[in-house]
């Protein structure tokens, strides 16, 4: 079976007041994904289409929480870009309507259904046995002894940076003859970029660590509310 890891940022911070959280999600915008495979190792992507095609030429997708969140922005971006963007001629992997023999369905929603029907979600398969939603911090730091490196919202303050100085603020002083304030500005954006691009990386290999400590070992740890390490059986394969 051949598995793929996979964790995407948003170009908007995700409003948890919201009582409609679906469609909260739906309305957000694809900033990076990356994801991590055997057979092609980790791959980072700009567009969700280009994304959404790489992941279904494998049998099994692996995240954390990301029946609810990723598979919906990857969806509705997925048709959104195809819609906006006729596929460029440069483009590597071009839009074919089928990919590994997977009909890409037209509306967002059923690509969703398409993404959720080979989707293993962590969280989801985690909540079923404790009772309650762990984060993928509270698993790294008690399975793997490890942290997250960032938050949603630093990954949407990256994001917006890299954006407005690499397109913006460089265009703008080249424009009025810095150059060397355009190419210090680029730089600062593509340091956010890289920021961005590793946070979004070091979660699927957070991921995916995760996994495959609790394939191994039929059991994952996490720590709870009070700071104790908990095990939690599973039967991950
Ligand atoms: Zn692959």
């Amino acid at each position: 079976m051949s598995d793929i890891f996979y964790d995407l940022e948003t170009k908007e911070l995700l409003d948890l007041t919201l009582e409609d959280q679906a469609s909260a999600i739906r309305a957000l915008h694809f900033s990076v994904g990356v994801t991590w495979c055997e057979c092609h190792k980790e791959q980072i992507f700009y567009r969700a289409d280009a994304m959404g095609d790489h992941i279904l030429l494998h049998e099994r997708m692996i995240g954390f929480s990301s029946r609810q969140f990723d598979n919906a922005v990857l969806a509705y971006n997925y048709v959104w870009t195809r819609l906006e963007t006729p596929p460029v001629k440069e483009e590597k992997r071009a839009a074919p309507k089928k990919i590994d023999k997977v009909e890409i369905p037209a509306q967002p929603e059923d690509l969703k259904r398409v993404f959720d029907a080979r989707t293993f979600d962590l969280q989801i398969d985690l909540e079923n046995r404790v009772g309650y939603r762990l984060s993928l911090n509270a698993l790294a730091q008690g399975t793997l002894r490890r942290e997250k490196q960032g938050t949603a919202a630093l990954a949407v303050i990256w994001y917006r940076l890299a954006a407005q100085l690499k397109q913006k603020y460089a265009y703008a002083l080249r424009e009025a003859n810095d150059h060397e304030g355009a190419d210090r500005a680029h730089e600062l954006g593509a340091y956010y970029q890289a920021r961005l691009e590793r946070y979004c990386a070091t979660d699927v290999q957070l991921v995916r660590q995760v996994f495959e400590y609790g394939a191994q070992n039929r059991r994952v740890f996490f720590v709870d509310f009070d700071g104790e390490r908990r095990n939690i059986k599973v039967d991950w394969r």
